[in-house]
């Protein structure tokens, strides 16, 4: 079946995959979606003993269907491969009453490498595809993961240039020596005095800037996206899904057809509406539960149908998901509008202009999918403990986040449906918090040498990622007002 995409916002006409791939968002401001959620094509008991990257073309061929055989299975290949630290690349682990689906095996220690390592193959794929000949400009808002997850994606890759913005003070010292120790000729990394959301709102307005874009078409310049609204972030993250189902299969713990829960720390929304596509394909998921922190606008959206971000922005220990404005929920609700594009749009608008906006009755019953539940600090730290305790596993923050959300889930609606939480960061990535969760003894040490003391308590190897990274040299310094982000990507790309 020939999948195309169209605007959550219905202007613009339908265009392929290659071309959703290229434009990032859409023209009037929406984001891209299928003009239908394909299903599989092949039967799901086929693919039980499916690898990783068969799972992961099988998925993908249905969205991309411009892509052929070869191309999609050469992105894949590319993807997928020794950069991951584990063969099966996204392994199931037992613990504590449910499945921690680790989807931080990849280059940078965070799932954002599941759709990162693909999306620059996809994109130039596509570019070759529509005989594109520009370069790409990738501009992104990182929130600390998404942004070396993309150098390490896009560098080095020949035709690009990436620009990748973060909130100076919202990320971890880890994060931040990532990014400012990124070596490729190709990329630019700048702090800013703001927010995520202030960098992500100074993103979008450079790419909705008309002049700006003329200015780039008359260089043979275009810009892209890496953020989690380009749909060729969004599939790659569907597959991992099925992947789990699979594996729970093939190890006997479920069988095929039963349902399963997923719970997903969330913040842009991209994860777990990969969960919800997953669903709408046929994967026998039940509930979805979106865990929030103590910036718990999804929380009370789920539960009220009011989505509100004039709230305090509150700094915590997940900062991944320091998020009042979550991009990828406008295409949940252009799900469960019955694809209304006018209705969209307008409560799209509505936030733009009151910081807020309220779902119709129709589009309530459409959460029904969804439970929301949200974890204090203090929560998130005591699920670190207790996991650690009962069975020796380090989990993240942000994976914290989850498994209490998952607790109250359980506690309030006794459903004992086998469940998977997707288990987004290393617990390496966040030393810090993690450390001091377990003993307060940590808190004073630096995360730097905090490293070491987690290989011993944990008994896991040091990753690449993280290993000897004080001894790397800081290459990024430029810091910039919230306010001059455009004039400074106009520097770059026009003074290099
Ligand atoms: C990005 C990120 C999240 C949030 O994912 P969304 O797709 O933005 O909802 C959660 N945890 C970690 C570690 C992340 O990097």
């Amino acid at each position: 079946m020939l999948v195309l995409y169209k605007s959550t916002r219905g202007n613009g006409e339908l265009i392929s995959s290659s071309q959703a791939i290229i434009a990032g968002i859409a023209p009037d401001g929406g984001l891209y979606v299928p003009n239908a959620i394909p299903k599989l094509s092949v039967d799901l008991g086929s693919m039980v003993k499916m690898s990783y990257r068969e799972v992961a073309y099988t998925v993908m061929k249905e969205f991309f269907t411009d892509f052929t055989e070869e191309e999609l299975m050469n992105c894949v290949n590319k993807a997928y491969d020794k950069k991951f630290d584990h063969e099966d690349i996204a392994p199931l682990r037992k613990s504590s009453g449910a499945y921690f689906l680790e989807l931080f095996h990849g280059p940078t220690i965070a799932f954002k490498d599941m759709a990162l390592s693909i999306l620059p193959h996809l994109l130039t794929t596509s570019l070759k595809k529509q005989n594109i000949n520009k370069e790409v400009v990738i501009l992104t808002a990182t929130s600390g993961d998404t942004g070396k997850a993309a150098l390490e994606g896009f560098s080095n890759v020949e035709g690009i240039k990436i620009i990748v913005f973060f909130p100076e003070n919202g990320v971890s010292q880890i994060q931040k020596l990532q990014m400012t120790t990124h070596e490729s000729s190709n990329s630019y990394v700048i702090g800013i005095d703001g927010n995520f959301d202030d960098a992500q709102n100074g993103v979008k307005a450079i790419f909705n800037d008309e002049e700006f874009k003329k200015e780039m078409e008359l260089n043979n310049r275009m810009f892209s996206s890496a953020n989690s609204i380009n749909i060729g972030r969004l599939v790659p993250q569907v597959a991992y899904y099925f992947y789990a189902y699979l594996t729970l299969v093939r190890k006997g713990d479920i069988a095929l057809g039963d349902k399963i829960n997923v719970v997903v720390p969330t913040g842009n929304f991209g994860n777990i509406l990969a969960a919800y596509l997953a669903k709408k394909m046929g994967l026998a998921i039940n509930k979805l539960v979106c865990a929030s922190n103590e910036n718990k606008v999804l929380y009370d959206f789920i539960n009220t149908g009011v989505y509100d971000k004039r709230r305090e922005f509150v700094l915590t220990s997940s900062p991944s998901m320091d998020i009042l404005i979550s991009s990828n929920l406008e295409r949940l609700l252009y799900f469960i509008s019955g694809e209304d594009s006018k209705k969209v749009t307008a409560l799209m608008n509505s936030l733009v202009t009151e910081g807020c906006y309220e779902i119709d009755d129709s589009m309530k019953a459409g959460l029904k999918d969804l439970f929301g539940a949200y974890a204090s600090e203090e929560e998130t730290f005591e699920a670190i403990r207790q996991v650690f305790k009962e069975e020796q596993y380090l989990i993240d923050t942000h994976t914290a986040v989850a498994y209490t959300a998952y607790k109250k889930y359980l506690e309030e609606t006794k459903d004992k449906t086998t469940t998977v939480i997707a288990s987004t960061a290393s617990p390496y990535k966040f030393n810090s918090a993690v450390m001091g969760a377990v003993d307060s003894k940590y808190k004073e040490v630096d995360e730097i040498a905090l490293i070491n003391e987690m290989c011993k308590l944990s008994g896991v190897d040091i990753p690449k990622a993280v290993k000897d990274i004080e001894k790397r040299q800081v290459l990024h310094k430029k810091l910039c007002s919230k306010d001059h982000m455009k004039k400074v990507v106009k520097e770059i790309i026009f003074k290099n």
